[in-house]
């Protein structure tokens, strides 16, 4: 009797670890296991804190690669947002419900930020192919020709029968600054639905934090130094069950005469926006919007920007500028330590 009792329990918590893919966390420290692809034309790190099986991997992976596939602008693919752009003009589209919450996302932030962010802003990106070969400054005029193609006012949703269509022939939706965003949140709810409880996710420097670390202390993550490699940091932001987002002129960029001509670009110009700023940082709990605010107020300049994250809920932030000073906002004092001494905070 007491053995079948035995028996049943370990079945039952076999059909528990199986179900849950992970196990629940251990007391004993686990290796923490990593694993990284290139997807979302980035690199992507995903690090478990708890002993955990391959498959869990492979579904969030899995996962982001089905986002790629409906959110990509890449010519040399296919996709719901590419077909929206030939297709959807004046006539409406079926798209996914992921790609929906994504428009849905990108045409809030461009409706907050007035049009400084603009996810009909692809025609611009284009034309300056900054991050590839052929990146080079425009012709003027040709800048002229492609700025009224920018108008998220011209993006119109239909949630009803999950559709989309756009005003303009030319115009190119561009969801670059918030689908990686979109991609963290959904592989923490992968991570989650399979028993993890303990994880980072990076794409390509974007983090989401799941949960905290295995000894109940806050995740230590890295801001990158706008000025040095890739990897260097100028401090550390301590978070729980956040994301931290990073938009500046150091991700992708070419220089000529002394100028830097990045990839984020002003979309009342056409022209890579040209602020104080080198990089703002994001704290939020959702990636997308970490993604969203990072290039909005990246855009907006260090003033509006710092006022802008100040009157939203939850959502703190660090401004760099060009001559590395470091302005916090005010719920983020604490868990924001300077390393880099080239840097001087400005209170
Ligand atoms: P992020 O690295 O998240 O700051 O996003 C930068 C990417 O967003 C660029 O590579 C473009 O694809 C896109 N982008 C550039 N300028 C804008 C803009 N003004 N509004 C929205 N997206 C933009
Ligand atoms: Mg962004």
């Amino acid at each position: 009797m007491y053995k079948k009792k035995i028996k049943k329990i370990a079945l039952l918590l076999a059909a528990f670890i199986f179900l849950t893919g992970c196990q629940a966390s251990a007391p004993k420290a686990v290796e923490p296991q990593k694993r990284t692809n290139f997807l979302l034309g980035t690199i992507i790190e995903i690090t478990i804190f708890e002993e955990c099986e391959d498959a869990v991997f492979q579904k969030a992976f899995d996962r982001i690669s089905k986002i790629e596939k409906k959110m990509t602008i890449n010519n040399a693919q296919t996709s719901e947002i590419i077909n929206l752009n030939a297709n959807g003009i004046n006539r409406p589209v079926s798209i996914s419900e992921d790609t929906f919450q994504v428009l849905e996302k990108g045409i809030y932030y461009s409706t907050l930020s007035n049009g400084s962010f603009d996810i009909s802003i692809g025609s611009m990106v284009k034309l300056w192919n900054i991050g590839t070969d052929q990146a080079a400054i425009p012709d003027p005029v040709e800048i002229q020709k492609i700025l009224p193609l920018v108008n998220y006012k011209d993006i119109i949703l239909n949630k009803s029968n999950l559709t989309a269509q756009i005003r303009q022939e030319g115009m190119i939706i561009d969801l670059g600054a918030i689908a990686k965003g979109y991609a963290a949140d959904e592989v923490k709810r992968v991570l989650l639905e399979n028993g993890v409880s303990s994880a980072i996710i990076s794409l390509g420097g974007n983090i989401l934090c799941v949960g905290e670390k295995p000894d109940g202390s806050p995740w230590r993550v890295g801001v990158q130094n706008p000025f040095d490699l890739r990897g260097e940091y100028l401090g550390i932001m301590e978070v729980k069950d956040q994301s931290v987002v990073s938009s500046g002129d150091y991700e992708r960029y070419f220089e000529k005469d002394g100028v830097r001509y990045h990839h984020i670009i002003d979309p009342s110009t056409g022209y890579p926006c040209n602020n104080e700023l080198t990089s703002v940082s994001i704290i939020s709990d959702i990636s997308i919007d970490g993604d969203g605010l990072s290039t909005t107020t990246f855009l907006m300049g260090l003033e509006k920007g710092m006022e802008f994250v100040e009157n939203l809920e939850g959502i703190e932030a660090v401004f760099v500028t060009k001559d590395k000073n470091v302005y916090r906002t005010s719920g983020v004092k604490d868990a924001f330590t300077l390393t880099n001494k080239e840097f001087k905070i400005v209170e």
